[in-house]
């Protein structure tokens, strides 16, 4: 079936659940026993639960994965992933990624004998140079927060095969509904369903999907000898939000565009950093690998920190605040924000300088967000 058929219809059959149209929110934390040596296909909610179980089918499907998981948060997703791997590992990492994910490597695995090796991943040959010198993983973000750089999913897929190296990407930016990187020949698909898959901005989430059953098996155990699991009310509403991926990720898509064609053509705007743009230097791999460019993307002012935040200040529209994805559109300042947990020689070599901002484009009126921006950048 169809990417929409399925956001509608995967994970849940009404025959199942007394006929319930919509995957009913199971709030127990156990399950009765049918009897002495006899449990039913549940018996403890962080082993498993009926309204997860339909969210991580569901995601499964729309990865076009053998299984998924449904976790507490992106992060806790992130987590329970990385402790597949023994203490003395090594986990390659593309060099310009989520802030938190920087923090979970930096300061908790780092503590744990997992040690990341940060790569530029564009650069074929540093990434070989890399698996060369041996590693357990390779972890992607594609496109990058907040510098939407662009990684080769398949180029780097093969490499990272070759040298016997799993591979881990946060598809968090696209959702499935543009990006499918099991497709690819990636490994492990992670998410902060957080963002566009729930995309109503009312839950923190997490995910992750892998096709390999052995992987899936290993990926299960973890997930409930951690108790790093979802809760029931919460799957229940990314459910629902996914019912309208599709048309939202379409509407995010239109207005991001439009938004980012409209900066790019203003005099106080220095750069706009969007891979639909035909400027991006992989505008050519964004039309290869991805079906669409999401509603996120970033630009940088004239004039430095101060009109960044004499702009930041004068929006109505746009909401001031951190995370993405949601039906209303977000402005954020990665260097004070999102990012500040990098250190800043970091993020200046990163290119995260206080010139740039980050939008989350939403789904108002594209007109509506386009006089906003502009009575914003007059007040920069
Ligand atoms: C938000 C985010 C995360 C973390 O997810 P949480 O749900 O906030 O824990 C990870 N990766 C990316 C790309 C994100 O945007």
């Amino acid at each position: 079936m169809k990417f929409k058929t399925l956001s509608v219809h995967a994970g849940h059959r009404p025959q199942d659940h007394m006929g319930a149209v919509m995957p009913p929110i199971y709030q127990t934390s156990t399950f009765a026993f049918r009897g002495v040596n006899q449990p039913g296909p549940f018996d403890y909610s962080r082993s498993g639960n009926p309204t997860r179980k339909a969210l991580e089918d569901c995601l499964a499907a729309l990865e076009g994965g053998s299984a998924g998981f449904a976790f507490a948060t992106g992060m806790a997703a992130e987590a329970t992933v990385l402790m597949l791997f023994p203490a003395g590992s090594t986990v390659i990492v593309h060099n310009d990624l989520y802030g938190g994910t920087y923090r979970l490597f930096e300061s908790v695995f780092s503590t744990k004998g997992i040690r990341a090796r940060y790569v530029d991943l564009r650069d074929a040959r540093c990434l070989e140079a890399a698996l060369a010198e041996g590693a357990a993983a390779v972890w992607i973000e594609t496109p990058t927060n907040p510098l939407m750089n662009l990684v080769d999913l398949r180029a780097v897929a093969e490499a990272a095969r070759k040298h016997g190296a799993l591979t881990i990407c946060d598809n968090t930016f696209l959702s499935p509904y543009f990006q499918r990187p099991l497709e690819f020949g990636i490994d492990i698909v992670t998410h902060s369903t957080t963002k566009y898959i729930n995309g109503h901005s009312d839950v923190v989430g997490g995910a992750a999907i892998v096709g390999d059953p052995a992987l899936a098996e290993r990926i299960g155990f973890l997930q409930n000898a951690m108790g790093t699991c979802a809760g029931p009310q919460d799957c229940f509403l990314v459910l629902r939000g996914i019912k309208t991926l599709a048309l939202r990720m379409e509407e995010h898509h239109r207005n991001a565009l439009a938004l980012a064609q409209w900066l790019s053509r203003h005099p106080k705007i220095a750069q706009v950093l969007h891979p639909g743009l035909p400027s991006h230097p992989q505008h050519a791999l964004a039309q290869s690998q991805m079906s669409g460019y999401g509603g996120t993307f970033s630009f940088r002012v004239h004039g430095g920190q101060d009109a960044v935040f004499r702009l930041l200040s004068a929006v109505r529209v746009f909401t001031l605040a951190e995370s993405l994805g949601g039906v209303e559109s977000l402005i954020e300042h990665p260097a004070t924000m999102t990012h500040a947990s990098v250190p800043a020689d970091v993020r200046e070599t990163m290119g995260i300088t206080p010139d740039l901002i980050r939008v989350s484009t939403g789904l108002e009126d594209i007109e509506d967000l386009i006089a906003d921006l502009d009575a914003a950048l007059a007040a920069a």
